[in-house]
């Protein structure tokens, strides 16, 4: 792995799931003494995305109806591997997000979590985090 860039990996158990990957980034940035700078986090998968908002059960069953409804459409894809809602899904939700991390703490609003959106599952899954550090 290139210096600088860190990886932990996520394993999915549904097709379309939704995983709250923050403790594990949370626990990365303690570990490499992240403490002011910008956390750039990114999963390279065209079927899986990262989505910042609320982890609780109820809209969690809804971000995954919301993805599996993208599945009643007829997709050119289709033909090729029967997945491109997922990435259709993946493509509007997008790969990538970055935070501010201030004093050693990610900056997140009080009900902010980071949700790793797997959308062709199960499968094992990457995320990817740089860190570049500013003057704090
Ligand atoms: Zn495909």
């Amino acid at each position: 792995m290139k210096n600088g860039l860190k990886e932990f990996r996520v394993s999915s158990s549904k097709q379309i799931q939704a995983i709250d990957v923050t403790d594990g980034i949370e626990a990365i940035a303690r570990k490499e003494k992240w403490r002011d700078g910008v956390l750039f986090v990114f999963v390279p998968h065209c079927t899986a995305a990262l989505v910042v908002n609320e982890f609780e059960p109820r809209i969690c069953r809804d971000y995954e109806k919301y993805f599996a409804q993208l599945k009643k459409e007829k997709w050119e894809h289709d033909s090729i591997d029967d997945n491109a809602a997922a990435h259709v899904g993946s493509a509007a939700a997008g790969s990538e997000t970055f935070f501010f991390v201030k004093e050693g703490t990610l900056v997140l609003g009080t009900w902010q979590r980071i949700i790793l959106m797997e959308l062709d599952g199960p499968r094992d899954r990457r995320v990817l985090l740089e860190f570049v550090k500013t003057s704090a």
